[in-house]
């Protein structure tokens, strides 16, 4: 199996980059993000839980994130590989990860992360903010805050993978395509 880690901090172009790589690969996308704003949508318990945590921009809980996380993985036994978007965002989530790929027979076989400069992320989210109706991208103190959480919990997880030599460090400006393709190379080289 491929699986990815597409990592970086928030508004460093995963998800843009996602949808690019879902195509060229044909692997599944798990977005923890995306899987909590559906249950959230749909008001579930599970939902409700997680905006509390979602709307100051602070991570949910681990125990709740790799729940959730391994059913979708368990729902779709077949696919030829996954790319894990906005997850491990903690060193005990990357563990979990290791563990569940392991019981399967497979592993991660890169972490991608790309590069951003704080004042880009900010105005890229402010920017997405005023189309995206997502409460945590219009307010540039929790955006701050996500980006704090970023530093403090979730940067870690690239030294967590450089140890295997899996973790790969993807300038993330310029054009998509021009990052696209340094992804491609980066990924296609780990293979
Ligand atoms: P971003 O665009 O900031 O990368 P996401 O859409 O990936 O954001 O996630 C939005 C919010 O969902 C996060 O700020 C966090 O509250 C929650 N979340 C997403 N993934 C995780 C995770 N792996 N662990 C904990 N919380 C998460």
């Amino acid at each position: 199996m491929l699986n990815l880690i597409l990592f970086g901090p928030p508004g460093s172009g995963k998800g843009t980059q996602a949808e690019k790589l879902i195509e060229k690969y044909g692997i599944l996308h798990i977005s923890t993000g995306d899987l909590f704003r559906y249950e959230m949508g749909n008001n579930t318990p599970l939902g409700l839980e997680a905006k509390s945590y979602m709307a100051k921009g602070e991570l949910v809980p681990d125990e709740v994130t790799i729940g959730m996380l391994k059913n979708k993985v368990n729902a779709n036994p077949h696919v030829s590989g996954i790319i894990f978007d906005g997850f491990p965002r903690t060193i005990a989530q990357a563990q979990a990860l290791d563990s569940f790929l392991n019981e399967k027979n497979t592993q991660v076989t890169a972490l991608v992360a790309l590069d951003v400069p704080e004042d880009e992320l900010v105005s890229r989210l402010l920017n997405r903010g005023k189309s995206s109706g997502r409460a945590d991208d219009n307010d540039e103190a929790i955006i701050r805050n996500r980006i704090a959480v970023y530093k403090s919990e979730t940067a870690q997880v690239f030294d967590y993978y450089s140890a295997t030599g899996k973790s790969k460090l993807i300038p993330g400006v310029g054009s998509i395509e021009d990052i696209f393709s340094r992804l491609v190379t980066a990924i296609d080289e780990a293979c």
